[in-house]
């Protein structure tokens, strides 16, 4: 792809792997999990320990939320970031959260191990340098409406300001379709893959906005190559403040994570064997 200088797939076909406290993101398959707001320290550590327990690597929660209304809830802010750095003490998960203002990038990358730059957000050129200069590990969503080309090059922003820890996630795109809440581009693993060194993971929570869809397009995901997958869960769904209908509980996304497990070796076991493509 042109002007792709940083982001590009290299000639070698090597692949970026970067360690987040201890975690290899591009290396096997990486589960990040979590609620999707920061709502209270209750909530946040059972399903911190909840989600340890089914074999999630990363904790995520929204403390800044992107809500189409304003009226909804926007996240408790300093007091979720504390909550979920006291998360990470008692489970030992690296934190996942999103940031949404350049004005807050340099001190929520003091709480988070990886700053997530959401949907809304993916070409908001200003916040994806400060993204760039914080030298925080970076999770970048795609856009609702972007293209391939112009995902890569909002990665490649952040690669220009020297820093090489970034990562995307495909969370489903706007179509005609409107049963589900986004489209889930499946096909951005393998374009990813050919196009790019950085490691793609999947959203199939906002990809789908449907509970029954979770299990299936995560399987789908692991089948595809996927690097890692993003999946909210939440201690009590039904109660939640934000994304109610799309978050599993702790015992539905053990069940789920028994699969992954499976398919995985499945998938690792064809590539030795040879059956697989580059996976
Ligand atoms: C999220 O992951 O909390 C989120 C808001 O996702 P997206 O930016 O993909 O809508
Ligand atoms: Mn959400």
């Amino acid at each position: 792809m042109k002007d792709l200088k940083l982001a590009a797939a290299l000639p070698n076909g090597k692949r970026s792997v970067m360690d987040i406290g201890g975690v290899k993101v591009g290396e096997g398959l990486v589960v990040i999990a979590g609620p999707c707001s920061v709502e209270s320290e209750e909530q946040v550590l059972r399903t911190a320990v909840a989600v340890k327990e089914a074999g999630a690597h990363m904790l995520r929660g929204g403390a800044f939320k992107p809500r189409t209304s304003p009226y909804a809830f926007q996240g408790l802010g300093l007091k979720g970031l504390k909550i979920l750095e006291k998360a990470r003490n008692e489970t030992g998960l690296p934190i996942v959260t999103e940031v949404i203002d350049t004005r807050d990038v340099s001190w929520v990358g003091e709480y988070a191990d990886v700053l997530q730059i959401g949907a809304r957000n993916m070409q908001n050129f200003s916040l994806l340098r400060e993204a760039g200069k914080s030298g925080r590990p970076i999770l970048l969503k795609r856009g609702m409406y972007s293209t391939l080309e112009e995902w890569l090059n909002c990665a490649e922003y952040i690669l220009a300001e020297g820093n090489s820890s970034v990562f995307l996630c495909e969370r489903g795109i706007r179509s005609f379709e409107t049963y589900t809440r986004n489209t889930l581009d499946l096909s951005m693993v393998p374009a990813v893959h050919a196009e790019s060194h950085l490691p793609i993971f999947i959203d199939p929570s906002h990809g789908t906005g449907i509970l029954d869809m979770i299990e299936p397009m995560s399987l789908a995901a692991v089948a595809a190559g996927a690097d890692g997958l993003e999946i909210e869960v939440h201690i009590d769904p039904s109660t939640a403040l934000s994304d109610k209908n799309q978050q599993l509980t702790p015992a539905a996304f053990a069940k789920l994570m028994d699969k992954i497990r499976r398919l995985r070796a499945f998938m690792d076991e064809m590539q030795a064997t040879g059956g697989a493509g580059a996976l």
